[in-house]
């Protein structure tokens, strides 16, 4: 039996019927929590002194696409449209399985690093069943844990998703891992005909799999009323963004127990337009994060949760402003429900909030210690506070099932420089073809761009919904 004692930090645990934070040790054995409280018995424990550290529940990245890691940045002032264009219509394409693997496990590890020990991996370039498991591969290499949530490339919007290969995936790689379990991600009402939406969700629901699907820049389609109608909205299903989407919508989905994921950073950037969490607070309910796509923005998920802090905050002095004409006297939101979104919310939307997303006994031993120590935390008087506020650098330590992912500021086991290199072959050939200027290269932009905004308004005028 594997034991290790964590003393001394102060411990915010976000877990129900436990203080705010504590100091309180955490003894861990065989990959999970068993017990928390204080003069824990160290027989036969690895004791580690944690003094003036925080340690928080593993981070939960519930949306990114970890594929399009070798992109990094190429689409740093790209609209959703273009993001669209040269990604989907252009360069995915031609991604071979070598390139899933490497962007696959140059993400999971960059994760890793900043702290999240969950990700909802929507891997929606799986080609080939042989895309799919190089994927997968990657995933287990990193050590992650992982909803590896399988889709297929941008097809025609009729086609149900393939559940040979969910099938496959779900008896084959994934069956024996500890540490990953299967999605759907699917088109949703969005981007698929009603009947494929329907079949999707009905095979997700048969399997126990959670379905996610995008909603976003514009209203929702006919889809999602048949899908209403025929009972299929619960706790299996993911949206993303969920923006476009009426109060009347978000109330009816909530009740239904559905999740949603905001990516704040590049919703905002590229044009997702409103952003769902106000919608859901306004419920009682909350959001999701996920940092989506490094074409434009980076993996921090805690970086996430502090833009749409104060996105919400800000939004709320604006409110109070036109009201009474001063900004409101007191906060509203607080940092706690941040980190909640962060870890906590994002193990319900992927569906393992019994076992990730806070800390307490029984639960698995995912959790990151954050060096409170460091000048940019330091004296940090709310743990809470200098928890959220914690940048990369202070990600001293991260354990994912009771194992060091992270330790000493450095990524266990990892030849970074060998993966650097990797993803940069990758990555070459493809912003090579993105900074293509030649005649082929800019006829090619603008179909796939007439496509898209045909697709967008051809839905805009039959939604509503
Ligand atoms: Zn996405």
């Amino acid at each position: 039996m594997t034991r290790v004692l964590l003393s001394g930090a102060q411990v915010v645990s976000l877990a129900p019927n436990r203080p705010d934070t504590e100091c309180t040790d955490v003894l861990i054995e065989n990959g999970r929590i068993a017990a928390m409280g204080g003069h824990l018995d160290p027989t036969g424990a690895e004791v580690i002194d944690l003094t003036d550290r925080i340690v928080i529940p593993g981070l939960v990245n519930a949306h990114l696409h970890t594929w399009q890691t070798a992109l990094r940045f190429a689409g740093a002032d790209w609209s959703l449209l273009e993001y669209l264009a040269h990604t989907h219509g252009h360069v995915a394409r031609i991604y071979s399985q070598g390139d899933m693997h490497i962007g696959t496990l140059a993400g999971a590890l960059n994760q890793i690093n900043c702290g999240t020990t969950t990700v909802g991996d929507w891997c929606h370039n799986c080609l080939t069943p042989g895309h799919a498991d190089a994927a997968i591969d990657a995933l287990t290499t990193a050590g992650i844990r992982a909803v590896f949530l399988h889709g297929a490339g941008h097809g025609g919007p009729a086609k149900p998703h393939d559940l040979r290969e969910i099938d496959r995936l779900y008896d084959g790689p994934i069956a024996n891992s500890a540490l990953l379990t299967l999605g759907m991600a699917i088109k949703g009402p969005q981007l698929s005909a009603p009947d494929a939406v329907i079949a999707d969700l009905r095979a997700a629901i048969e399997r126990g799999l959670v379905a996610s699907m995008h909603q976003s820049a514009g209203p929702p389609g006919p889809g999602w009323n048949d899908v209403s109608a025929a009972g299929l909205w619960g706790p299996h299903a993911n949206i993303v963004h969920g923006t476009g989407l009426t109060d009347e919508w978000v109330k009816r989905l909530t009740d239904a127990g559905v999740s949603f994921t905001s990516t704040p950073e590049n919703e905002l950037g590229q044009g997702h337009c409103t952003a769902i969490t106000q919608q859901l607070l306004r419920l009682g309910a909350a959001p999701s994060l996920g940092t989506d796509t490094e074409t434009a923005v980076s993996g921090e998920v805690l970086t996430a949760a502090r833009i749409t802090l104060a996105r919400h905050r800000g939004l709320a002095h604006e409110q109070e402003l036109h009201r009474t004409g001063l900004g409101a006297p007191t906060i509203a939101l607080t940092s706690k429900q941040a980190l909640s979104w962060a870890t906590v919310h994002g193990a319900r939307a992927l569906g393992l909030a019994d076992r990730v997303g806070h800390l307490a006994p029984g639960m698995q031993a995912d959790l990151v210690v954050i060096d409170g120590r460091a000048l940019n935390l330091w004296p940090a008087h709310d743990p809470i506070g200098a928890a959220l506020q914690a940048s990369i650098a202070n990600i001293e330590a991260v354990m994912i099932a009771g194992h060091w992912r992270k330790r000493h500021h450095t990524l266990v086991d990892t030849d970074i420089d060998e993966v650097k290199d990797r993803l940069q072959q990758s990555g070459e050939q493809f912003a090579h073809k993105i900074r293509a200027t030649g005649p082929v290269a800019r006829t090619r932009r603008r179909v796939v761009r007439m496509v898209v905004r045909r697709h967008l308004s051809r839905q805009a005028r039959s939604g509503g919904t």
